[in-house]
């Protein structure tokens, strides 16, 4: 059965220390099919500082070293990026995002606003649930302004914040997000973008379920699956419990991207 893993990290990303080639090896390794690099471009760096380049260099002679290596029968490399906050700056998205050899373009909300100093979401203050709440808000303000810019193939990581908010005061939820969530997943229809199924190596998988399932309800077709893996142990980790996900909200098919043109693989 055909697997891919849509989102993973190698060295050219600040946090990753793997080379594409390792990445690579271990998904074909695992049995995938197709592996997408998707090392991050971040408008914001975690104290919230504008960075607005990328080093394409460094990153295509990483994928020309691993791809070679890894071009057989049944296994395919990608070359993906992970766009953070590309509406801050849509000149410099443009810019980014012409390199004619990129496959695939997640988009990212990792920081809060500049507004709200910016600062990486990992990092914030998350002992109450009202201090969730407001990074909650911050964070869906941000969402929807990227699902509108349209400088991306597919939203990632949606509930992103949920990952690190465990307030004493009691479980912070969706709840009360219903009519943002909705909104965004109509922006990016409306332009013809998909959403990530990320399970965060493993992690995240069952929250998935109301969002893919709203998301079709709507006439969502583009769904992609990754692992977020920075390491070569978690890659596709996750990934065919994700399929199962896809399967039961009602797909048939997940994307992948080839030269940022969605191709839809059946997965029944
Ligand atoms: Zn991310
Ligand atoms: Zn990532």
């Amino acid at each position: 059965m055909f697997l891919s893993d849509y989102h993973s990290h190698s060295l050219v990303s600040f946090d990753g220390e793997f080379p594409m080639a390792h990445m690579a090896q271990a998904a074909v390794d695992a049995g995938l099919n197709q592996l997408c690099i998707t090392d991050h471009c971040d408008f914001l760096d975690q104290d919230g500082a504008p960075v607005r380049t990328y080093d394409w260099d460094r990153a295509l002679s990483q994928f020309d070293e691993a791809a070679p290596l890894h071009s057989r029968e049944g296994f395919s490399l990608r070359l993906g990026l992970e766009l953070g906050m590309p509406h801050l700056d849509p000149a410099a998205a443009e810019r980014i995002c012409a390199q004619p050899r990129l496959d695939f373009v997640l988009g990212s909300v990792h920081n809060h606003s500049p507004e709200q100093g910016g600062i990486d979401f990992y990092y914030a203050d998350y002992s109450t649930a009202a201090a969730c709440r407001k990074a909650l808000d911050d964070y869906f303000a941000s969402l929807a302004l990227l699902a509108e810019s349209g400088f991306y193939d597919v939203l990632a990581h949606i509930i992103y914040p949920l990952r690190y908010m465990k307030p004493a005061d009691g479980p912070v939820t969706l709840e009360g997000y219903e009519d943002r969530l909705e909104t965004l997943l109509r922006a990016a229809i409306a332009r013809s973008k998909g959403m990530e199924v990320n399970t965060w190596c493993g992690r995240t998988l069952a929250d998935w379920l109301p969002l893919l399932k709203r998301y079709r309800a709507l006439g969502g077709e583009i769904v992609t699956v990754g692992s977020d893996a920075h390491a070569p142990g978690n890659v596709g980790k996750g990934v065919s419990q994700a399929f199962d996900l896809l399967r039961e909200a009602g797909f048939r098919y997940v994307t992948t991207f080839r030269r940022r043109k969605p191709e839809f693989v059946p997965i029944i």
